[in-house]
């Protein structure tokens, strides 16, 4: 089963590609795939573009931000519709996950980025000071190719979109080919907010598309997707000396302590694995519980995934997979699992009652390091507990793993959970929450291991999408520089004793 499908086309003539809904299965609509010379056209644009947007203020561009916020408070019932439309999500999810973030994250560079990526005057050390002034300005890249998956289809599309445009870049967005209806509608949005056209160009496509803005000539690729493509992406760039940003998949663990309070625990792992239908990439995908509360929990977590909602409509909780080839390997985990010994305490199959692509939320025990479930990423509504004799051993395991995104620790003591939290290899650690960090604009996202490369939000992530340009002053005009040439040894005589002075005495090493 697939949710976009190849149409027919005569040679030479565009790919196009047939869209169904997740939830229903009913045609949703068609997409062209746009070409490497489409792709190269919007390019021309792009470049044409970003000098007067570059020239703009940080205020001006500000405004175009402001201005787009203001109507998507305004739109966001039509946006939400086309969101759940494409993914099946249910409704809290799409405002959640997709447009509070979105407005967050305008409001949020709109107001901080004049501040982060204003010209700085840094302060030098030692003789230095005395002698330059140094400055660091922070340039655009010119291009930015943003490439999205479809979990987030417009959250994910739209935050590296804000970041690079404040930045003074313009930006080519290619969302994913399941979800480019919702891609679209950052486009658009952008449109309605006046933003002068060139500035961001929406590319509708697959692979081809996205390969092809990857070898276009653009100045920087912020990806987020898969760790296959990951890599594919981070070849082109290494070749043609381009930088990148990719945010990938994970294998979130969760920990929890003996002294946690396992109702709020139980809750946290519920919404951690089933949020999104698990399709989250900081999303719960394994637990491990110390053995003196491990039934207790266990047993809250079956009680609380028993009672969730799944529809195609109205109110519920966990909604639709996004298509056949993700609903494939979620069986094939949770499959390779039981043959290897696991036991299903709850779901553990294809939800009977409804037509289109819904796993029933899952709880699994019994579980080791040996199976599919626990090594690679399921992206789906399953959780598989193991219980450990210590939160050493949590720590050992939680640890055994290639990825490397986010985690969560549990326990009562808050000040013990940021110890813990310390020993887990990954690129962020909640504790007593699930993964909320992508949400926290202040705090530096990305992964370790296979979960990526580099950073985005916050100043850093901000800054990726510049170039930091020292400008250095000399306070004398130049003259020092000029006397100092050709060589003699006295001067070298001269360099000698003010080493001397600088890293051989107390004083001198106060000063440099
Ligand atoms: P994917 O890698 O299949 O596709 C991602 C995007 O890349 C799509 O737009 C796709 O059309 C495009 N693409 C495909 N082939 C390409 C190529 N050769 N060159 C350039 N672009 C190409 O990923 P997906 O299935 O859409 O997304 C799910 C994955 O994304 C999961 O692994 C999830 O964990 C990960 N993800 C990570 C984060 C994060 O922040 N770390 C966030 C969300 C999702």
């Amino acid at each position: 089963m697939a949710l976009v499908s190849e149409i027919p086309s005569p040679p030479g003539a565009r790919r196009r590609l047939r869209l169904a809904s997740p939830a229903t299965l009913e045609a949703i609509g068609e997409i062209e795939v746009q070409t490497a010379e489409d792709v190269r056209s919007a390019l021309a644009a792009a470049r044409a573009a970003q000098p007067d947007w570059a020239a703009l203020s940080f205020a001006a561009r500000a405004r175009y931000l402001e201005r787009a916020l203001a109507l998507l408070l305004e739109r966001q019932d039509e946006f939400v519709d086309v969101i759940m439309r494409e993914s099946g999500k249910p409704r809290t999810e799409a405002l959640m996950i997709d447009i509070f973030a979105s407005c967050d994250s305008l409001a949020w560079y709109a107001k901080h980025a004049p501040r982060i990526l204003r010209t700085r005057k840094q302060r030098l050390h030692g003789m230095l000071r005395i002698l330059k002034q140094l400055r660091v300005v922070y340039q655009p890249l010119g291009v930015v190719g943003v490439i999205s998956p479809w979990n987030g289809p417009f959250v994910l599309s739209l935050n590296p979109s804000v970041q690079a445009l404040m930045a003074g870049n313009c930006v080519l967005l290619k969302p994913s080919e399941v979800t480019p209806a919702s891609g679209r509608l950052v486009g658009e949005l952008f449109a309605a907010a006046g933003l002068p056209p060139g500035v961001l160009t929406v590319l509708t496509g697959d692979g081809e598309t996205g390969a092809a803005l990857v070898e276009a000539g653009v100045d920087k690729i912020a990806f987020t997707g898969s760790v296959a493509t990951g890599r594919k992406v981070a070849l082109a760039c290494a070749r043609q000396l381009i930088p990148c940003t990719l945010e990938l998949g994970g294998k979130d663990p969760m920990v929890v302590c003996a002294d946690a309070d396992l109702d709020v625990a139980a809750g946290g792992a519920v919404a951690g694995a089933f949020f999104n239908t698990g399709q989250y990439c900081c999303g719960t995908e394994r637990v491990y519980v110390v053995e003196s509360v491990a039934d207790a929990f266990t047993r809250k977590v079956v009680e609380r995934t028993a009672k969730l909602r799944q529809s195609d409509h109205g109110e519920f909780d966990v909604g639709a997979v996004f298509w056949g080839r993700q609903l494939e390997i979620i069986e094939e985990h949770v499959n390779d699992a039981v043959a290897k010994g696991a036991k299903v305490l709850v779901g553990g199959r294809r939800n009977p009652n409804l037509r289109g692509l819904f796993y029933e939320p899952t709880v699994l025990s019994d579980v080791t390091h040996e199976m599919r479930v626990m090594r690679e990423e399921t992206f789906g509504p399953v959780l598989p507990i193991v219980r450990v004799a210590s939160e050493d051993e949590a720590i050992r395991m939680a640890n055994d793993s290639d990825y490397g995104l986010s985690a969560n620790v549990w326990t009562g003591n808050p000040r013990h959970g940021v110890e813990l939290a310390q020993r887990i290899r990954s690129g962020s650690v909640c504790v007593n929450d699930m993964a909320m960090t992508y949400g926290a604009l202040e705090a530096p996202f990305g992964g370790r291991k296979y979960s990526g490369v580099g950073q985005v939000n916050g100043e850093a992530g901000l800054r990726g999408f510049c170039f930091a340009q020292p400008i250095l002053v000399d306070r004398f005009g130049g003259r020092q520089t000029a006397k100092n040439y050709p060589y003699s040894f006295a001067k070298d005589a001269g360099m000698q004793r003010l080493m001397r002075l600088l890293w051989g005495t107390p004083l001198g090493r106060w000063l440099s």
